[in-house]
């Protein structure tokens, strides 16, 4: 039940208020948010870089409704990548855009607004040999953002789409995005979703979650599969073997501050990781989203909010591990 009332308060400006005016939870979201700052970001990416993962960095904000917010966040992703050209770290990055943050939803020519924007962002991205992904939001921007990736991607045939395992549309998504070649992001769906268009439960997401594992790894795509569950990422295994896939005709997604140790038995066994470093003021909705999936993340929030604590020290229990995960031939925990 805590779930879909957190996914709920993510979107309440009320509640906005309230968490982001406090200093200690500004101070426990950077359990999963790299900073404020472009400086934060590059650093946190550097980082991750020289432990041998690969990163895609998001510029927080969400659900842009005045125009001169929508150009500053296209700035905002400007800047960053020409500051990982200069850090020499735009190689191993891509980045990952929210269209609502570039104006999607405006009122007035939203599609328009966001399409040029990301355009600007990419033109930007391909000076510098940097990829972009678009993030998917909730169901209400399928089509459009789906849309956007594939006029996109006539110009930047890299550009990548997200796809959300507990839509119930996105098993014809999948298939009819299997045959473009394009790079696809699977993840299991993190927004709150009306019963008509997603799964309620969480066995049959996970179902349509293997099952797109198996229809991206069959595909002319390049599968990007977003998650830490490590069942799923031994079935994405199992299935790039079958399907002669090598270890790096794909790769594994992981959120900044999660699963370090599996990201780690991935790429000693000759894997790819990359992982999603989100950065900047406008952290809140993400952050109640990253509760929301785990309830050990509630509880070890509350427990710091009791506390008083002060400094955001990780959870004591498995947060950094997502169970054993077997890459090539081997088991990881
Ligand atoms: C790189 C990346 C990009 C993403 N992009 C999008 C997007 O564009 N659109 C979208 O809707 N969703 C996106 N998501 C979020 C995704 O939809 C899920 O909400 C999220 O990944 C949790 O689901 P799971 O696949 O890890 O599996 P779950 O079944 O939720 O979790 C499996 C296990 O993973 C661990 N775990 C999961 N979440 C957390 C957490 N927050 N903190 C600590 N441990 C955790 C736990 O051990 C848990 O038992 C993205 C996720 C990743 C990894």
């Amino acid at each position: 039940m805590l779930g879909p009332t957190l996914l709920r308060a993510s979107r309440s400006p009320r509640m906005r208020n309230a968490v982001e005016s406090y200093r200690l939870t500004r101070k426990l979201a950077t359990r999963f948010v790299a900073g404020e700052t472009t400086d934060d970001a590059i650093a946190a990416a550097s980082a991750l870089h020289r432990s041998g993962r690969a990163t895609t960095i998001d510029v927080l904000g969400e659900d842009v409704t005045d125009l001169a917010s929508a150009r500053q966040t296209r700035d905002a992703y400007v800047e960053l990548l020409y500051r990982l050209h200069e850090a020499a770290a735009a190689a191993p990055s891509e980045v990952s855009l929210k269209l609502t943050a570039v104006g999607q939803q405006l009122p007035r020519n939203g599609e328009d607004v966001a399409l040029q924007h990301a355009r600007e962002i990419c033109t930007a991205a391909d000076a510098v040999g940097c990829r972009v992904t678009l993030d998917m939001e909730d169901h209400t921007t399928v089509d459009s953002t789906l849309a956007i990736g594939a006029e996109l991607r006539r110009t930047f045939p890299l550009v990548g789409n997200v796809l959300q395992a507990n839509l119930r549309r996105t098993v014809d998504d999948l298939a009819a995005l299997a045959s473009s070649g394009a790079r696809i992001r699977l993840v299991k769906g993190a927004y709150r979703e009306p019963r008509e268009v997603a799964f309620p439960r969480k066995i049959q997401v996970d179902e349509a979650y293997r099952d797109g594992i198996t229809t991206l790894m069959g595909s002319r795509c390049y599968p990007m599969i977003a998650t830490h569950d490590p069942v799923m990422l031994n079935e994405a295994r199992a299935r790039a073997e079958r399907a002669g896939r090598g270890p790096t005709d794909w790769e594994v997604q992981m959120l900044y501050g999660v699963g370090r140790q599996t990201q780690e038995g991935i790429i000693a066994s000759g894997g790819r990781v990359r992982v999603y470093i989100p950065f900047g003021t406008d952290w809140y909705g993400y952050f109640m989203r990253r509760l929301a999936e785990r309830p050990a993340n509630v509880a070890f929030f509350l427990r710091a909010l009791v506390k008083g604590q002060t400094s955001p020290t990780r959870p004591p229990s498995r947060s950094d591990t997502c169970g054993p995960v077997a890459i090539g031939s081997q088991m990881y925990r």
